[in-house]
């Protein structure tokens, strides 16, 4: 397996029109194993020149991808995605090496994702379509979808392949060529995967990878003038730059930003199965994930035997290596996060948040790594660890007494983006779906992810719905077509 061969660390180029190049400047930056702190690769660094190359690229390529018939486009997403489950513990064990997320998760979770990704958007492209619309007065009327062009995608380090199979999947099956850029963290299993793209024979072009920073090749890539829409997922601030910077030549812009994901426990649930589920709502991929359950309403009815459970089940939770199959919980991705999570457990331990379990970084035999125990802290509304992102394993628990007072506790957030009730009763159930004011609810489950459903955010937490049949229409524009049938039928115009 790669990883317990690498004696030394690997070196990346980027990837423009189906090649390995060097930077233009000739930089390049070095990425990290988080458990360990090992430098684990050396990247060459894009920046605006090496952008700018890989956008002319992908224009080149537009034409005759865009024109490929949907089920080309199909038979090429397939191959991709067995080619990639084919070496899926390859992938697996890079992503582990890079994030520090057990191999569990990024065999079943992560791979497991970036295949069907991939497989649900080859059958999608043959999905495309427009709809005709009957109008007055001898006339033909229809709308036909045709591909965006060029776009530049943004995507974060937490799922870093299955948030490129994310992007590339909708945009691929639409007929839309792409400049992605993957966050300066983790960059190698998308850089490993180009190979896989000129392996399934993606034309050259149509997939370009630039590895780099955020103010540097990322804002290059949304300030270009040939790229015509910008797909971002990431921290809801950068969100709102990008927006803002992509208004100056008035790209389209979808959005997949950040959450505060409330997590709603009626007396009526099933206790055991929600007490242990609520534990990986949150500490799943060390909490760093959008649709983290991180606050946690819990009926004051019962409270203290779920409590009870909750506390428990999370001190049993294993967290260690990332690489070996045992482990729960790795380590979170870089030492800003790190530093971030371990200044917010501060936060609320000064806000008067009462600790009930975790709260110190792991020592003994994983002290060089960025492990952080799983944290629960019984906390108020109005605290900053209840109302901000804190992206890490840290969970915040706030009582509630009814349905109304749970309804306002979690509406009271600027994000939107997930959220989950558990209860036996229907009727609070569908009161509370539609009072919810987030993108997905789940009810009595957490984290399940179809690829045939939309996923997005209300409020601060995005513009626009990844997955589902919706995704492809981030990628496409419509054009609308009114023919005269030659009826001679009377005209505005008289004539
Ligand atoms: P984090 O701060 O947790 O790394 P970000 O939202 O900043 O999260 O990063 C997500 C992605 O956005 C990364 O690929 C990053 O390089 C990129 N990014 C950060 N800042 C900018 C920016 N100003 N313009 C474009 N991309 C950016």
């Amino acid at each position: 397996m790669t990883t317990e061969t690498l004696t030394q660390p690997m070196e990346l180029g980027i990837f423009i029109d189906g090649k390995f190049e060097n930077s233009l400047s000739g930089k390049t930056f070095k990425v990290y194993n988080p458990a360990t702190g090992e430098v684990i690769a050396n990247v060459q660094e894009g920046d605006r020149e090496d952008i700018n190359r890989a956008v002319m690229a992908a224009r080149k390529a537009f034409g005759a991808w865009s024109e490929m018939p949907a089920a080309g486009r199909s038979i090429l997403l397939n191959k991709l995605a067995d080619l990639l489950e084919a070496k899926k513990e390859e992938f697996a064990a890079l992503e582990s090496l890079n994030t520090g997320k057990p191999m569990v998760e990024s065999l079943f979770v992560d791979m497991g994702l970036a295949v069907d990704c991939f497989r649900f958007f080859a059958s999608a492209s043959r999905l495309i379509r427009g709809e005709t619309i009957p109008v007055p007065s001898g006339h033909f009327a229809y709308t036909m979808k045709e591909p965006i062009g060029v776009v530049g995608q943004i995507i974060p380090w937490n799922f870093p392949l299955t948030m490129a199979a994310w992007k590339l999947g909708p945009a691929l099956a639409a007929g839309c060529t792409v400049v992605l850029k993957p966050a300066e963290q983790t960059p190698i299993t998308i850089l490993k995967f180009a190979e896989l793209i000129t392996e399934a024979g993606i034309p050259q072009g149509v997939v370009n990878i630039v590895p780099g920073f955020g103010e540097t090749a990322g804002a290059a890539l949304v300030d270009h003038e040939d790229v015509d829409k910008i797909a971002f997922t990431g921290e809801t601030k950068t969100g709102k730059l990008i927006m803002e910077r992509a208004a100056k030549t008035l790209k389209k812009v979808s959005l997949e930003l950040g959450g505060k994901a409330p997590n709603i426990i009626f007396e009526d649930a099933d206790l055991d199965m929600a007490a242990k589920t609520s534990a990986w709502a949150v500490f799943l991929n060390q909490g760093q994930a959008c649709v983290s359950g991180s606050r946690l309403y819990v009926q004051e009815s019962i409270y203290p035997q779920f409590m009870e459970k909750l506390v428990d089940y999370s001190k049993k939770i294993r967290v260690g290596n990332p690489m070996e199959m045992s482990t729960q919980i790795g380590a979170v991705s870089s030492q800003e996060q790190f530093d971030k999570i371990m200044s917010y457990i501060e936060i609320g331990k000064e806000e008067g948040a009462k600790l009930l379990t975790g709260g110190n970084k792991v020592g003994g035999e994983f002290s060089k790594g960025l492990f952080i125990e799983p944290t629960i802290f019984e906390a108020t509304q109005k605290m900053r660890i209840n109302q901000e992102e804190v992206f890490g394993p840290v969970l915040s628990v706030v009582k509630f007494k009814d349905l109304n007072e749970a309804v306002e506790l979690a509406n009271d957030n600027q994000y939107g983006l997930a959220s989950a009730v558990w209860t036996s009763n229907l009727l609070t159930a569908n009161t509370m779906i539609k009072k919810i004011k987030a993108g997905t609810v789940w009810v009595n489950t957490y984290n399940f992810i179809c690829h045939e459903v939309p996923f997005g955010g209300y409020k601060q937490s995005g513009i626009g719905r990844e997955m589902g049949l919706q995704a492809l229409d981030l990628y496409l524009e419509t054009k609308s077509v009114i023919v005269d049938m030659g009826a001679n039928t009377p005209n505005w115009y008289g004539l």
